[in-house]
């Protein structure tokens, strides 16, 4: 049996486009980018464009797009190598954000967020001011992976410009779904991952202002040969770069990202009514990030991982939370009553939490598949 795959948050498949991409350019991009002969050369050339064309999406400089091993490494270089004072944060922040900035061992203040997962920007003033004079970073993601808020991240980036705090989003969510424009959210650091965008595994960039960069000489997280501007040292995942770009290339076309907002409307049409199901995160469809519903079913007996695991047996993949928390060892009567995190943090019902189940699609699912989940739950309710 096919299964059908909705835990697009977690991960994409790979782009059909992208097979011959990446077969080829493993058997004819052979020289490593630092060999200053001919082949080497145009290998470079190739991640440099790679490069250009992911900075041109974000409006920012060719040089200031850090290709790496993925999101988890580029927040990770955020907390540990910058020099700042005090971060500011919100609890449903990925976790390698939460994680990062716990091991800093910086002081850190948690933003509170209401039902809907909005952090609170005169809260977040009211912190920045108080504490004038430190060096300040920020970290918001931009779309929350779980239950699709959408920070407002021009304004946070307008109050941080104010207080000279330093700006990082994770728009590991975001990327081709919303857009980012570095300049005009005045963002210093921007994490993402190609493997959320129909990309292989295994590469990322992170953005850094160059300014910013100048300022606070970031120590490499992997010293070495100085590849990546001497920012991140280690042969490049070449076929990986290049995939990324044209992976993101694919992702933004308008008839993919009509796509994914048509099918989730469909999709909740088809669910919405069906009794004791309650939406978690934004109630409005037209401001949460276009691929998500996080639905608790009250009236199942299920928890969320029995509902996965009942639909798995179904055929249907979603998830029950972030893919990344469920490795977390988890005493067993902690997994017994552990709900999403970032549930808790919204202060939603915790029997309401303990029922939630994400949701998520992508360009490459169809109506068929969205009928067959919208049956499958129907005879379940
Ligand atoms: N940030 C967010 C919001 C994510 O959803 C993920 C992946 O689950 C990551 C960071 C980590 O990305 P990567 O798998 O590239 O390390």
């Amino acid at each position: 049996m096919k299964k059908i795959y909705f835990d697009n948050s977690a991960t994409t498949p790979l782009a059909e486009e992208l097979r011959d991409l990446i077969l080829n350019s493993y058997l004819e991009d052979i020289a490593n980018p630092s060999s200053i002969h001919s082949l080497g050369r145009a290998v470079k050339k190739k991640i440099n464009a790679a490069r250009s064309s992911i900075a041109a999406v974000l409006n920012a400089e060719a040089e200031e797009i850090k290709f790496l091993s993925g999101a988890t490494e580029a927040n990770n270089t955020v907390f540990n190598l910058l020099n700042y004072d005090l971060i500011i944060t919100s609890p449903s922040e990925h976790a390698s954000v939460i994680e990062a900035a716990k091991a800093s061992s910086k002081p850190i203040i948690w933003l509170n967020l209401n039902k809907e997962g909005y952090i609170d920007l005169a809260e977040l003033e009211k912190h920045l001011s108080e504490n004038q004079g430190k060096l300040i970073l920020v970290s918001i993601m931009h779309a929350n992976s779980e239950i699709a808020t959408i920070q407002d991240l021009k304004s946070i980036g307008h109050l941080c410009k104010r207080y000279s705090a330093i700006f990082h989003s994770d728009c590991v969510q975001s990327l081709s779904k919303l857009k980012i424009d570095v300049k005009d959210f005045n963002l210093d650091l921007v994490s993402a991952s190609a493997h959320k965008i129909h990309g292989p595994k295994g590469v990322g960039f992170l953005y850094i202002k160059r300014a910013v960069e100048r300022m606070h000489k970031f120590r490499p997280l992997i010293v070495g040969g100085g590849q990546e501007h001497d920012f991140r040292a280690g042969t490049e995942n070449v076929t990986g770069i290049i995939a990324f770009a044209k992976a993101l290339e694919i992702s933004l076309r308008p008839e993919n990202i009509n796509k994914v907002k048509e099918l989730r409307a469909k999709l909740w049409l088809g669910l919405k009514d069906l009794k004791g199901a309650v939406l978690n995160g934004p109630l409005d469809l037209e401001k949460r990030l276009i691929n998500n519903l996080n639905i608790s079913f009250m009236d199942l007996k299920y928890t969320s991982e029995q509902l996965v695991l009942q639909l798995d047996l179904k055929g249907v993949c979603v998830s029950s939370g972030s893919a990344c928390t469920s490795n977390k060892k988890l005493s067993s009567e902690e997994s017994f009553i552990e709900s999403s995190y970032v549930l808790r943090a919204c202060r939603i019902d915790e029997e309401v939490s303990r029922r939630a189940i994400r949701i998520s699609l992508s360009w490459m699912n169809s109506e068929a598949e969205l009928e067959k989940m919208i049956e499958i739950i129907k005879k379940l309710v």
